[in-house]
C-alpha cells in the first residue's frame, strides 16, 4: 500500500490502554472496542450485577483493611448504585448486598493472609488493594502503514492495564497469593467451571514478580465467589495454582489479540458481529452509531453529538499505575 497524506484520522488516539474486559469487548464484537477505544464513545452497557459487584469489592476491601464490619457496611452501601435498583425486592437489591457482604466479612477464608503492603511512585506505603498495574507491550505498536498524519505519532504504544483486587501473604506460610472477589446469582457449586481456566489473573503474576524482583514459578491464585442473596447468601473459596506456561499462553492469546486489533486499526475497519447486537433482551449502546458503515462518518457524528464528552455518569478511571512491567511478546 504506497503511503497517503490523510488530513482526517477518525481515531484520534496517541496510545491504546486495553484489558482484560476491553478484551472481552472485542471478542464479543470488534466494533464494540472501536465505538470504545478509538472513538472515544462514552457509552457503555453497565449492568446492575456489574455495578453490585463493584460497590461489594469497595464493601470487602475496606473490611480487608479495617476489619471493621461497619466501616466495610458504609463503603459499599456509599458505592451501591440505587439509581438502578431502588426496591428492596428486586434482585441485587442493597438489603441482598447487606446481607451478603455480611457473610462475606464472617467467613474467616482468609484467616490465614494478611494484606502485603507496597510501595506507591510518590512513595507512599498502603495496603495491597485495587493495585493498579499496566503492562507495556515492548517492541509492539499499531503503526500506522499507509496513513501518515500530520499531528498524529505514527506509532501507537500499546499497553495493559489492571487492577489487581488484593495481594496477600501467608502468616504461616510466607507465600503470595493474590485474591480475586467475584459476585454472582449462579449456583456456586458450578464456579470451578467459570474459573479452572479463567485468565483474568495471570497478567497479575507478571506484576508480583516485578514488585518481588524475583521470578516466580507458580503462583496461587484464590477466587473469592460470593453468592448474592437475601436468605441464604453463601461464600466460597476456589483456590488455583497457576504455572509460567499458563503465563506464556496467556502472552501467546494478547499477541494474537493484539495482532488483530492492529490489523483492523491500519485498514480502518472492525467488523460487526451481528450476534452482539442484543444481550439479555437489551440493545447495544452502540446501536444507533452503528447504523453507519464509513469510519469518518461515525466518528464525525459522535464528535457532533458530544458523545466523545464524559459526565458525571460516564467518567472513565484515569490509570495511574502503581507499577509498570516491560513484556516483549513478541521474543
Ligand atoms: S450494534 Fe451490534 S455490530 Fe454494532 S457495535 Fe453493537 S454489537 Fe457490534
Amino acid at each position: 500500500m504506497s503511503n497517503m497524506i490523510d488530513t482526517y484520522d477518525p481515531y484520534g488516539i496517541d496510545e491504546l490502554r486495553i484489558s482484560h474486559s476491553s478484551r472481552q469487548l472485542f471478542k464479543s464484537c470488534p466494533r464494540k472496542l472501536e465505538f470504545r477505544k478509538f472513538l472515544s464513545h462514552t457509552g457503555w452497557d453497565d449492568s446492575i450485577a456489574a455495578a453490585v459487584g463493584r460497590a461489594l469489592h469497595e464493601g470487602y476491601q475496606e473490611y480487608l483493611v479495617s476489619k471493621n464490619i461497619d466501616r466495610a457496611m458504609f463503603k459499599m452501601m456509599a458505592a451501591y448504585p440505587i439509581d438502578m435498583c431502588a426496591n428492596p425486592m428486586w434482585k441485587y437489591s442493597m438489603e441482598e448486598c447487606y446481607a451478603t457482604l455480611q457473610k462475606l466479612c464472617q467467613s474467616g477464608h482468609l484467616i490465614d493472609y494478611e494484606l502485603a503492603t507496597i510501595r506507591q511512585p510518590s512513595g507512599v506505603v498502603s495496603s495491597a488493594i485495587e493495585v493498579p498495574a499496566s503492562i507495556r507491550l515492548k517492541g509492539f505498536n499499531l503503526k500506522n502503514d499507509g496513513h501518515v498524519f500530520i499531528d498524529r505519532p505514527n506509532y501507537i504504544p500499546v499497553f495493559y492495564d489492571m487492577y489487581i483486587d488484593a495481594i496477600m501473604f501467608g502468616k504461616l506460610t510466607g507465600e503470595y497469593i493474590i485474591v480475586d472477589l467475584k459476585s454472582t446469582k449462579q449456583d456456586l457449586s458450578k464456579s470451578v467451571y467459570r474459573f479452572q481456566f479463567d485468565d483474568q489473573l495471570l497478567p497479575y503474576a507478571l506484576v508480583l514478580e516485578s514488585i518481588l524482583g524475583r521470578n516466580i514459578d507458580t503462583l496461587t491464585f484464590k477466587y473469592l465467589v460470593v453468592y448474592v442473596d437475601i436468605q441464604n447468601p453463601e461464600v466460597k473459596l476456589f483456590e488455583f495454582n497457576k504455572s509460567r506456561h499458563d503465563i506464556q499462553e496467556w502472552a501467546r492469546g494478547l499477541l494474537m489479540d493484539v495482532m488483530n486489533i492492529k490489523s483492523m486499526y491500519n485498514m480502518r475497519w472492525f467488523p460487526r458481529n451481528g450476534n452482539s447486537c442484543l444481550s439479555f433482551s437489551r440493545p447495544c449502546t452502540y446501536w444507533d452509531d452503528c447504523q453507519y458503515n464509513d469510519v469518518n462518518t461515525r466518528a464525525r457524528l459522535i464528535k457532533m453529538e458530544g458523545k466523545d464528552q464524559e459526565d458525571d455518569n460516564n467518567k472513565r478511571q484515569e490509570m495511574n499505575p502503581w507499577i509498570t512491567v516491560d513484556l516483549d511478546l513478541v521474543a
